[in-house]
């Protein structure tokens, strides 16, 4: 299965991919995907896929995902020329303002389109997981806007680490469940979830936060993801009169970059770069840069790119941003990869902490820590490219992240003068 790619194969699988007829029929991008799931989940996850086919091409269907899209979510999300970070980089710099989506993310997109469809196939019960919190809270702001109820099922170490995001979903009206076994995070809850999952394949439905998982999810998720791409590549026709020469953004489990990058894939003329978290370097464990320095296995039910050792046993993560912490990601990436369509690199924990307090101090803008890896890829890139016209991801925004800020960047209070001379 790890046969290498050919030129040639390469450029017919974009093609299938530009048509939209990958996945194949087996949930394959080329080598990647498929659907290795436990026995009793197949059929759940045949009736998903059955039900993905039919839902995502039923106009009534998605003209009532637009609907809600438009007046709940806010979209279309603005398309903004960042003028403040172009004269620093010598370059012509756009931001599509994922932030500016209901509950602060992307993340929205993905919920919303799957609690619809949840509600379509008759589920009684929403199952997610999450791991730093803002899948969860999606989930829950989703599930409460469609009229299910969603247990939301979260690593015991995660939920310490991430308190304000556990408020945020019981406000908004889901349980929220501590899973103790395992690492008691994202990947224990992942576990959980499907475990629940199996228990009850009828009544709930999972709904999966990234373009990660067995088939049908990774495509479910682009294709509810590829709105930002959708729109932003309008916005740079209508604004510019021209597409960008590179589209930039970060990749965890990888929803947000495919949502940016698979509508542009036909376009040639336009270089797309996903940026994975660096950590504190390239070390094993020391960071989430899956594609960087991963190898081909199965998690979770597909066949990608991960992060393991010489054991096979997955690694731990790094990243200062909990979103990017993932030992692995999505299928589509790896084909994309492989192929050489997408370019794929890595920042730092400290180039995102710099780039961060760039985009704050150029723009009046506070980028979630995930979404600071893009600009920092995309000001490496612009280095190297000068005078270029570059397109960004950006895919939340950073209030989440303020303990965190805190803790790396002190803030500076200057002392009023007091009294008269
Ligand atoms: C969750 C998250 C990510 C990473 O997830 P992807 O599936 O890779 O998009 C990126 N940015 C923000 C703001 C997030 O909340």
């Amino acid at each position: 299965m790890q046969a290498e790619i050919s030129p040639q194969q390469g450029q017919e699988l974009l093609a299938l991919l530009i048509d939209n007829k990958l996945p194949d029929e087996r949930g394959r991008y080329g080598p990647f995907g498929g659907c290795y799931a436990p026995e009793t989940l197949v059929p759940a996850l045949r009736r998903l896929a059955e039900a993905v086919d039919k839902y995502l091409h039923d106009d009534d269907f998605m003209a009532r995902l637009q609907q809600q899209l438009h007046t709940w979510v806010g979209r279309p999300t603005p398309l903004t020329p960042a003028l403040g970070l172009g004269k620093r980089w010598g370059a012509e710099v756009y931001l599509k303002r994922e932030d500016l989506a209901h509950t602060g993310a992307h993340k929205i997109n993905n919920a919303l389109g799957q609690a619809l469809l949840a509600r379509e196939m008759g589920a009684k019960r929403v199952i997610a997981e999450t791991g730093a919190g803002q899948h969860g809270v999606a989930s829950a702001a989703a599930c409460a806007r469609v009229g299910i109820p969603c247990t939301v099922y979260m690593g015991a170490v995660d939920i310490q680490r991430q308190a304000p995001n556990v408020d945020r979903m019981y406000q908004l009206g889901a349980e929220v469940v501590a899973v103790e076994s395992g690492d008691k995070t994202l990947r224990a809850a992942i576990d959980e979830a499907f475990r629940n999952w199996v228990a009850d394949p009828h009544g709930s439905y999972y709904l999966l936060g990234s373009a990660v998982g067995p088939h049908p999810y990774p495509y479910l998720v682009q294709r509810l993801q590829a709105v930002i791409g959708t729109e932003a590549r309008e916005q740079m026709l209508a604004q510019t009169g021209a597409l960008a020469d590179v589209a930039v953004a970060c990749v965890g489990g990888g929803s947000n970059a495919i949502g940016l990058f698979h509508p542009l894939l036909a376009d040639a003329e336009t270089e797309l770069l996903g940026i994975e978290a660096g950590g504190h370097g390239p070390a094993l464990g020391d960071n989430s840069a899956t594609l960087a320095t991963g190898k081909p296995g199965v998690l979770h039910g597909s066949y990608s790119v991960l992060l393991y050792d010489d054991d096979g046993q997955i690694q731990e993560t790094h990243s200062v941003s909990a979103g990017l912490d993932y030992p692995g990601v999505g299928p589509e990436h790896s084909l994309l990869k492989s192929i050489g369509r997408v370019n794929y690199q890595s920042a730092t924990d400290a180039e995102a902490l710099d780039a961060l307090q760039e985009c704050c101090a150029a723009e009046g803008i506070l980028p979630a820590l995930e979404s600071a890896h893009a600009l920092a890829g995309a000001r490496r890139w612009a280095k190297a490219n000068p005078g270029k016209r570059i397109l960004i991801g950006l895919s939340g925004r950073g209030d989440k992240d303020m303990p965190t800020l805190s803790q790396h960047i002190p803030a500076r209070i200057g002392a009023a003068a007091g009294g008269g001379a």
